[in-house]
């Protein structure tokens, strides 16, 4: 007969979130599980290392967006190095490149327009269907489309403008429109986050079901059975809304019906990346130098990125939104033949020779993954409070931490994530009456 484990707080799931919250709680003396279904931390942070590649392949976050104060205070802690990316940005329009002179204040002139108390909320493609800016702005509006399909990776169909007007670009703060990179990788947010609790972390365990009362929560996993006196949920939301029987999904019993109102008005964007290694650096020779970033609407890959202000024989290949979802479809070798054309049409460079000159591709399929189901989350019309919903704990005992529950200028990001579980944290520390 399998026994049951017992512990002060389960917290479900080890990626940013996770780690977070289990180390604040260790911190304040409180007993933590943390059950994981991968047989690795990090979750939405995964770091791959080739000894032929000479810089970490990212193959879920890879940039510190704006001054994300979570992540950088780990980087002085744990002795990383971070870098900025240089604002090189070109677009590619038809057989031309073009430097993409003030990228931020051209979003601006659309982003800037949308109103953060709208009521009724509506959809970013409603909005834009109304012209902001006139003839003048008009393709300053097909640029923050992109912006909006492949930076939020959502359906702009779908997406808040509440959400959108309130947190969905760094307006004109130059500090929030910095984006820097981590040298040695990523993993090593995660890795520093789980030292202390290195010991509480259940790999390969799955979570299927949790059954609670007030200050009482049993947890059923691939892996026996743990109870505790409260939880702490930092499931992605493609997961929260997985249905009972799909891989991953974890029943909830007694439900939560505000979180379950909370679900219906918050969505999981799709998002492919894919990271290719070639025998040198072939945009060096002509004007693309030292670019960072290449865009368009390229119908296939719309984003092109290199390692700058690394040199590096890498580009990173990257479609949001509906794009990156039907590429989602292809098998890996159908990916890796849609990046090539893509990148031949970019650079303009045939495509014979880009396929010689590739050593080799990676890629992640985020929506495929059961434990993660897409890539990030974003508000739907009517949901721009769907995370500050989810973030309410429920009865002293369930706790919900996790990207989507930060406001959306941090929501699907790695600062996000951790400012997320460390409020829950606090939260239930409070409650435990376990300082503060
Ligand atoms: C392709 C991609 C690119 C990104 N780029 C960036 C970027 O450049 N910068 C940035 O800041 N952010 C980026 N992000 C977003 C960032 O990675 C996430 O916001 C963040 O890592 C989420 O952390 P989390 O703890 O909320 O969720 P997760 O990291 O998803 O952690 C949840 C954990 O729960 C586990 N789990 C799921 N189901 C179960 C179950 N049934 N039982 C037990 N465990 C379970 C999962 O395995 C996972 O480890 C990117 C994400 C993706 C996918």
């Amino acid at each position: 007969m399998s026994t049951t484990q017992k512990t002060d707080v389960i917290i479900v799931g080890a990626g940013a979130s996770g780690l977070a919250a289990a180390r604040s709680l260790r911190e304040r003396g409180v007993r933590v599980e943390v059950l994981e279904a991968r047989d690795r931390i990090g979750g939405r942070i995964f770091t791959h290392r080739d000894p032929r590649a000479p810089a970490p392949i990212e193959l879920g976050a890879e940039f510190v967006h704006g001054s994300a104060p979570e992540v950088m205070a780990i980087v002085r802690e744990a002795g990383l190095l971070a870098v900025d990316v240089p604002d090189d940005r070109w677009e590619h329009r038809g057989r031309n490149r073009i430097p993409s002179r003030d990228f931020w204040r051209r979003l601006e002139h659309i982003m800037g327009r949308m109103n953060a108390s709208r009521e009724p909320d509506r959809s970013f493609y409603e909005f834009l269907a109304t012209k902001p800016g006139g003839r003048k702005f008009a393709r300053d509006r097909m640029l923050a489309r992109e912006y909006v399909e492949n930076f939020h990776a959502a359906d702009p169909l779908r997406i808040s403008e509440r959400a959108l007007a309130k947190g969905g670009s760094p307006h004109g703060d130059v500090n929030e429109q910095r984006i820097g990179r981590l040298l040695d990788g990523y993993d090593h947010v995660p890795g520093w986050l789980s030292r202390k609790p290195h010991d509480a972390v259940r790999l390969r365990t799955v979570v299927r079901a949790i059954e609670w009362e007030p200050d009482a929560v049993h947890v059923d996993t691939s892996k026996g059975s743990f109870a505790a006196r409260a939880a702490i949920l930092t499931l992605p939301i493609g997961v929260l809304q997985a249905r009972p029987g799909d891989a991953g999904a974890v029943s909830i019993h007694p439900a939560i019906a505000k979180h379950e109102e909370a679900l219906s008005l918050v969505t999981t964007g799709p998002v492919t990346r894919m990271v290719l290694l070639f025998r040198e650096e072939f945009w060096r020779k002509g004007k693309l130098a030292k670019m960072s970033f290449l865009q368009g609407s390229d119908p296939d890959v719309p984003v092109w990125w290199t390692l700058a202000p690394l040199r590096a024989p890498m580009l990173v290949a990257w479609a949001g939104g509906r794009r990156g979802a039907a590429l989602a479809l292809l098998s890996p070798e159908e990916r890796r033949d849609r990046a090539i054309a893509s990148a031949a049409r970019h650079f303009g460079v045939p495509r014979r020779k880009l396929a010689s000159l590739l050593v080799d591709f990676w890629t992640h399929n985020w929506e495929e993954d059961p434990f993660s189901r897409g890539a990030y989350s974003y508000p739907l019309v009517g949901g721009s409070k769907a995370g500050e919903m989810l973030a309410r704990p429920i009865r002293g005992t369930l706790y919900v931490a996790g990207e989507a529950t930060v406001d959306e200028a941090d929501s699907g990001t790695v600062h996000g994530a951790i400012r997320s579980g460390r409020r829950a944290a606090t939260q239930l520390a409070r409650h435990l009456g376990a300082g503060a």
